[in-house]
């Protein structure tokens, strides 16, 4: 993975960091004067290449040189992010679908699939509800819904604010929850047409799909699952050199998609909601720098142990990736690369868990869930009692479970947990303000639950590789 002279994390971080300077200084310099200046009067119509109406004058006649070379940078930078995020995409559904059927299907018979299976879904189950209950005590303890931060003005206009757009999200979020009870739900993961659900990219429906052919393929003779295996296999093998390919123009698209990200954040948003937005982020920081480098820490071997730089250095292209995409699906591809070839989790462990993982396991996102409802009662001036802040660890690992690994997956969630509690689902319209800034946050967290929970349970199973394999694997890899 490493090119010559810089390695790929810092090529990345440095796309990241040029890519938020540039979106800064879009955002803060390019004015409706700076438009007027170039000859742009109405820029949405010129970036969006709108004809003005016949027998009207063109407001945007006198638009010069520099107008159209702002206009043919925006545009490329688009390009460069969209064209990369669907080539990850691309790789996404196939990926999930080959490396579980392998997975399933090399861990050999049904009681080893069973014994992996329980102790991922319990370090799933375990980290996710910690990272909960971590948000909500941090969110009580601070209070960033209350007098202390938010004067009564503010929050009527907080209030106030986007009341519009969260209609929609509300409407969104009604439907799921009335089409889905928790038996509808469990029956919504068996796919009525396997196919359908692999042209849809129904995750979890894919799952299944994949997890029972690879059952069904332990349980018929050794001669007949073989071929079927190897060829999945090399399919594997072949999306995987896909993403290394691609992952060479990582830190370009990175730019692009921070710069895209950046330019179009309101930044005096962000100012009004700052204490709820550094509630969030502490918590995340205190689950991806404290609970998870202690857990894993804890349970690897002595002589193996995945400490804190280890998981760090293997994790940071994914990590990156997952800040400038906001989505757990499309960092998978380079989330498994990250584990195996980095980290050292053995390709059948890896194959099982991250695929698993990037669909369910999603600490980030329930630790977001838990300070933002609170955060909402609290503006409301609402009393939550023992059993809301139950209700709330326990909805929000379920709809952690539920939130599909895209970028603002688990908003529309909301309004599920704020009706539960007796809050007004309104709420909402604070939170989205800034949700894109957390939604990068909780995706690191998200994809780094993922790696750790296959990197312990590898180590349980004896199939984690030591520091020192991990390189003489790389350099195998880098001579042929
Ligand atoms: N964007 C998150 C992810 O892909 C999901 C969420 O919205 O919380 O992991």
């Amino acid at each position: 993975m490493k090119k010559k002279g810089i390695a790929l994390h810092w090529q990345i971080t440095i796309g990241l960091v040029l890519g938020i300077i540039a979106g800064v200084v879009a955002n803060q310099l390019w004015t409706t004067a700076t438009w007027a200046a170039v000859g742009v009067n109405d820029s949405a119509a010129y970036m969006a290449g709108t004809r003005h109406a016949p027998g009207t004058a063109d407001p945007n006649a006198e638009a010069g040189v520099v107008a159209v070379t702002v206009k043919f940078a925006s545009s490329l930078t688009d390009f460069v992010g969209k064209l990369f995020l669907r080539c990850l995409r691309f790789i996404a559904v196939p990926i999930v679908l080959f490396s579980l059927v392998v997975g399933v299907a090399s861990l050999g018979d049904p009681r080893k699939l069973g014994r992996i299976g329980t102790k991922t879904l319990m370090w799933f189950i375990l980290t996710t509800v910690a990272a909960a209950v971590i948000g909500l005590g941090l969110s009580n303890a601070v209070k960033p819904g209350g007098d202390a931060f938010v004067s009564p003005e503010k929050r009527v206009e907080l209030l106030a604010a986007q009341a519009a757009g969260a209609q929609s999200r509300i409407a969104a979020g009604e439907k799921i929850r009335s089409e889905a009870s928790v038996w509808q739900q469990l029956i919504d993961v068996v796919p009525a047409n396997p196919f359908a659900a692999l042209a849809s990219g129904e995750m979890l429906q894919v799952v299944f799909l994949s997890v029972t052919l690879g059952l069904g393929l332990t349980m018929i003779p050794r001669g007949k699952s073989d071929v079927v295996v190897r060829v999945c296999d090399g399919v594997q093998d072949a999306l995987i050199l896909l993403v290394r390919a691609l992952m060479t123009l990582a830190p370009y698209a990175v730019f692009a998609l921070m710069a895209k990200t950046v330019a179009g954040l309101g930044l005096d948003v962000l100012g009004a909601l700052l204490v709820y937005c550094l509630v969030v982020l502490a918590g995340l920081a205190l689950v991806l720098t404290v609970m998870y480098p202690t857990f894993l820490w804890a349970l690897t071997p002595r002589g193996n142990k995945v400490g804190f730089k280890r998981f760090f250095r293997a994790l940071a292209p994914a990590q990156l990736l997952a800040i400038s995409s906001s989505s757990s699906a499309a960092t998978l591809p380079v989330t498994m690369e990250c584990a195996r070839d980095r980290l050292g989790v053995a390709d059948e462990i890896t194959s099982f868990v991250c695929p698993l993982g990037a669909t369910v396991n999603m600490a980030g996102t329930a630790l977001y869930q838990a300070v933002a409802a609170t955060f909402v009662a609290q503006l409301y001036g609402i009393q939550l009692t023992l059993t809301d802040q139950a209700s709330i660890v326990m909805l929000a690992t379920l709809i952690a479970v539920g939130s599909p690994g895209v970028p603002g997956g688990s908003i529309v969630m909301m309004v599920i947990v704020l009706e539960s509690i007796g809050v007004p689902p309104e709420g909402i319209a604070v939170l989205m303000a800034v949700d894109r800034v957390l939604d990068m946050g909780r995706t690191v967290v998200n994809i780094s639950g993922d790696a750790a929970v296959a990197a312990v349970v590898a180590a349980s199973e004896g199939k984690l590789l030591t520091e020192a394999e991990v390189r003489a694997a790389a350099a195998a890899v880098e001579a042929a």
